[in-house]
């Protein structure tokens, strides 16, 4: 540590809203370069590449095998696969010196699909599975929370290619359970929960959820096992105060408009009162605020220009994340999309912001969720809606039990895509009978950088980050603060018996400032070498529980294990 390039902080840095981005920086594993984009140091490309570890080791070990693309990537696939124009303004565009267009890849599907169409011709290349560990760049509308959203982060995408279902089935479990093995491993809780109302057939999307208070994402768990993100949770319920006969309906288009500074008020007071995470999205027409999963539409006419960062000024250092086209993103909004794919925002309006309305029974109450409502599925053009909200204490679709509404961070997606990109780029494989066969493809994605913020997230005390063996930067952290040179040969004896050592050898530094460091950076145990070093004991503290135990130097690096 003499050596080290580490500088900790006693402070927490103005801009962290969350502990792990207040500790990862405090304790000198990250940071800040730019919005959502970290520079990582000495202990963080540690941490990192243990996470990394984990996860490569448990794709080899079920046979997908490692592949690397570029970031920096042409148009054409893209544009092919309808992604250029559909994934917006979250794509990262460039061009060449020749006026080429090219992007930094967000997910990799169209040139995993090609490369597979390039090499693979037949069906006895079949099946095959590739990952690769990649940055990926998007420009979220709101990077925050650290290495929670970035804009370029760290991800494990993998990609599976069969013949047909039973094979993409097959590969599907096989992620899926390779998934709860590096979780299981990396020490972080998860709840896999259904990611799509399962109309292509219950399983065709699952993510993995770490429950957490700062997760972005909010999903409906039940004790029978049932466990959606709220998106996902179509199943009419009954008594929903939300279904609706068109007669009802509430306009809101208002001649009666809230000013900035009316707005800018409302959202002052209900931060007062404690909601964070806000989210506001802008259309020429809608502003919508989202506040711990209360959702707000205002209505604005069209010839009004909403100054939305007027808006963000005021509200600084919420988060208020802008989106300007959400019209094609309907996962960015839990609102509801009319025939054209506009925002309607009929029944959720707040009285306090428009004078003359009134509170929509149930669509604003805290607990309460409009959740991705699209026109057409799940309510008629003029107006009628099955099922929009979803509270805790509701009856679960699977056995009508009650229930809860709990907050995680999306750590990893598995996903059946089928023949969306063979059925675009033409992979085919020739079968026995020499007719071709259309290929069927899984996509299965673990964001590293974001699973490494999320074990901090689940894994901290006021003191500093405690983590698991399994992704610390060294399994010892040891102090020494006798002998320097018997100190250093224990150093290195430990480090001869197979242990990563992080040695604090420093002067001129006081034990309390050692002790506050080694609780901060967070290694599992601590071995303080001290006066009893030369009776050959040394003390042994574990970070967790905080535990201490005098030990004989012969039997450390047992204890240590
Ligand atoms: P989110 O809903 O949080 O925006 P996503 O559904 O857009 O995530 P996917 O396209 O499913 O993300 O990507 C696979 C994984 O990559 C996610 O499960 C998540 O772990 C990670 N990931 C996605 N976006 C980010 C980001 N901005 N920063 C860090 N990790 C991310
Ligand atoms: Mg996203
Ligand atoms: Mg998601
Ligand atoms: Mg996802």
């Amino acid at each position: 540590m003499s050596t080290l390039f580490l500088r900790t902080l006693r402070e927490d840095p103005a801009e962290a809203e969350v502990p792990s981005h207040r500790l990862l920086v405090r304790a000198g594993y990250i940071r800040r370069v730019a919005p959502g984009g970290y520079a990582w140091l000495p202990l963080g490309r540690l941490v990192l590449d243990q996470v990394t570890r984990v996860v490569r080791e448990e794709m080899i070990a079920i046979g997908v095998q490692e592949v690397s693309f570029p970031a920096l990537l042409p148009r054409e696939p893209y544009q092919r696969s309808g992604r250029w124009d559909e994934y917006g303004s979250e794509i990262f565009r460039l061009k060449d010196r020749r006026g080429a267009d090219h992007l930094l890849g967000p997910t990799h599907e169209e040139m995993f699909t090609g490369l597979v169409r390039d090499l693979y011709s037949s069906y006895k290349d079949y099946p095959v599975s590739l990952f690769q560990v990649q940055w990926k760049f998007r420009d979220e509308a709101r990077p925050r929370a650290g290495l929670l959203r970035g804009r370029e982060f760290l991800m494990k995408d993998g990609y599976s290619f069969d013949l047909d279902d039973d094979g993409l089935a097959a590969s599907y479990a096989g992620y899926r359970a390779a998934y709860q093995r590096i979780f299981e491993r990396l020490g972080v809780e998860v709840r896999i929960v259904n990611a799509t109302a399962g109309a292509m057939g219950g399983s065709a999307s699952e993510e993995f959820l770490a429950p957490t208070p700062v997760g972005e994402d909010t999903f409906a768990a039940c004790e029978c096992g049932y466990a959606a993100n709220i998106e996902a949770v179509t199943t009419p319920i009954p008594d929903s105060p939300n279904s609706r006969t068109p007669g009802e309906s509430q306009v809101l288009d208002t001649p009666d408009t809230p000013t900035i500074d009316s707005l800018v008020d409302v959202l002052n007071t209900r931060r007062a009162g404690g909601h964070d995470g806000w989210q506001a999205a802008d259309t020429l027409k809608n502003i919508v605020l989202t506040v711990d999963g209360e959702l707000l539409i205002i209505g604005v006419p069209g010839d009004r220009e909403v100054d939305l960062r007027r808006v963000e000024a005021a509200l600084y250092p919420a988060t208020v994340a802008l989106f300007d086209d959400f019209g094609s993103r309907p996962d960015l909004v839990r609102g509801y999309l009319g025939p054209q794919g506009e925002l309607k925002a009929r029944y959720l309006v707040d009285p306090r912001v428009v004078p003359g309305s009134a509170w929509v029974t149930g669509a604003n109450e805290p607990g309460r969720h409009a959740i991705d409502v699209v026109c057409g599925r799940d309510f008629t053009p003029d107006g009628t809606i099955e099922a929009v909200v979803v509270r805790t204490g509701d009856p679960c679709p699977r056995c009508a039990g009650p229930l809860e509404l709990r907050r995680g961070v999306e750590v990893g997606h598995v996903f059946q895509l089928g023949r969306r990109y063979s059925d675009v780029f033409g992979l085919d494989a020739l079968g026995p009978d020499g007719r071709p066969l259309r290929v069927t493809m899984g996509s299965y994605g673990i964001g590293l950088s974001r699973v490494l913020a999320t074990v901090v997230e689940q894994h901290h005390d006021e003191n500093g980050i405690c983590w698991p063996t399994s992704v610390a930067p060294a399994d010892v952290h040891l102090v020494g603060l006798g002998d320097r040179e018997a100190v250093a040969s224990l150093a290195g004896e430990l480090e001869r018996s197979g242990l990563r050592v992080l040695f604090d050898d420093r002067t001129g530094v006081s034990a309390g400032v050692r002790f506050a460091d080694a609780e901060l950076i967070g290694v599992p145990v601590v071995v303080v070498a001290g006066r009893r070093l030369a009776e050959g004991y040394v003390e042994v503290r574990e970070r967790v529980g905080g535990t201490r135990e005098d030990v004989a130097v012969g039997a450390l690096a047992e204890a240590v294990r």
